[in-house]
């Protein structure tokens, strides 16, 4: 079949299997590049480093997640598993970008030599986690570093079956802002309702700490964390003109919640010299974020003025200075007076966020974008579905069911 984009409402109906394999190869040999040789002054050598051996990744097929699976892999030849939801191929339909970038990643890893296998079910599930579980103790034997990278719209109490759901809004009043569709390059007022009744709590519940600190317990109960393992979650605090709808709506609650999840694990895994932490990363358009109202436009604006400034960075840099600068170089892990680490630091840096503000205000209700690089984010978006490049024919007929 011919494989065309479909984007409906923010968000990708499709994906292409050789475009996302492109997508993951050009993170890889951006790693491999930067891991072995000084290229940028920016970005430490993972030789000298002792990065975690054995890693299992929670939502590591696509965003943050692959980016935490590539950098660990192909930085340091780390052995991997993914824990992700995927929707498989068949002769008609498309898988999700997520199926592809692990068939593509796992093809790779295994060529060169590493562990990397997947289970592609609820992660929130008891079953999910017995399985992975298994597949640690029969691969591994017991994990490193446990990255917990997963961004749902809905969790099912594994105890009690209650159903929750998520809703990114902001909370008491609603909230209009300037927005941008991925599609269109005018600015619209968009307006967010207020979140009602339990929707707060669901969203804690579904994007807050309880499952981390599940399948923490899970796999401490059953011996599968190495003495001195870690666990590191993301987190996001972002600008204070998304504060409505992100830091101080529901999602901002969960996040919250997270974060205080990060001490309570920290305490538990002294048992074995471990430690928990939460990592602010830097906005950044991924399946999760692009449906954020608001958030396109200021991802638009602070992609242009980080690229001006040669600060941008993609999920895999990020991740990237964060396992080579942050956890594992050897120093003290440099934390911010809440005890999280800060990748998100350039983007937070006062220049930029006064120069956001700068271009924020230029805007117009009913008028095209200004000063700002839509265009990028546009193609970010299309290439983590694998649309976009340049080396791919878009026009060739492909089986959906091909590993690449
Ligand atoms: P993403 O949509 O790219 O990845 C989400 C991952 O979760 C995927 O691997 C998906 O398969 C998996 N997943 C979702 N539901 C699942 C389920 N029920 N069972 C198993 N796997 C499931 O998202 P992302 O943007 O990389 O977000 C990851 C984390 O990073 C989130 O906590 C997010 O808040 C945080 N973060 C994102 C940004 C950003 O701008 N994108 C910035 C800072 C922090």
């Amino acid at each position: 079949m011919i494989i065309t984009k479909k984007v409906l409402r923010n968000v990708s109906l499709t994906a292409h299997p050789q475009g996302c394999a492109q997508y993951v190869q050009d993170q890889i040999d951006w790693v491999q590049a930067h891991a072995h040789a000084s290229l940028d002054s920016r970005y430490q050598k993972c030789d000298d480093l002792k990065l975690p051996r054995r890693i299992l990744v929670l939502g590591g097929s696509t965003g943050y997640g692959l980016s935490s699976r590539i950098v660990g892999a192909f930085g340091s030849g780390s052995d991997t598993i993914n824990v992700s939801f995927e929707r498989e191929p068949s002769q008609t339909k498309t898988a999700t970008p997520g199926w592809y970038n692990t068939m593509a990643f796992e093809k790779r890893a295994k060529e060169a030599g590493l562990k990397a296998e997947s289970i592609f079910g609820d992660a929130f599930s008891d079953e999910t986690k017995q399985k992975t579980g298994a597949l640690i103790k029969s691969l591994f034997g017991q994990v490193d570093l446990v990255i917990y990278s997963l961004a749902s719209p809905l969790r099912t109490d594994p105890k009690t079956g209650t159903t929750y759901r998520s809703v990114l809004k902001p909370l008491g009043k609603p909230f209009s802002a300037l927005s941008v569709d991925m599609d269109c390059d005018v600015v619209k007022m968009a307006t967010i309702e207020p979140a009602e009744g339990t929707q707060a709590e669901e969203t804690v519940h579904v994007m807050g700490g309880e499952d981390w600190a599940l399948w923490i317990e899970y796999l401490m109960q059953e011996n599968l964390l190495a003495e001195g393992a870690m666990t590191v979650s993301y987190s996001y605090i972002g600008p204070k003109i998304t504060y409505p709808v992100y830091r101080e709506g529901t999602i901002g609650k969960a996040k919250e919640d997270l974060e205080k999840t990060a001490a309570e694990l920290t305490k538990k895994l002294q048992q074995i010299q471990g430690k928990a932490y939460v990592s602010v990363n830097k906005a950044l358009v991924t399946r999760a974020s692009a449906v954020i109202p608001v958030v396109p436009l200021y991802m638009a604006i602070l992609y242009q003025v980080m690229k001006e400034r040669d600060l941008h960075e993609h999920c895999t840099e990020q991740i990237y200075r964060l396992f080579t600068e942050k956890l594992f170089s050897g120093k003290q892990i440099p934390t911010d007076d809440e005890g999280r680490v800060r990748v998100d630091d350039w983007e937070m840096q006062d220049d930029i966020q006064a120069e956001v503000e700068r271009r924020w205000a230029l805007q117009k209700e009913g008028e095209p974008l200004k000063d700002a690089d839509i265009e990028g984010v546009r193609k970010e978006y299309d290439q983590i579905h694998g649309f976009g490049f340049d080396s791919i024919d878009y026009e060739k007929d492909v089986d959906p069911r091909d590993i690449y």
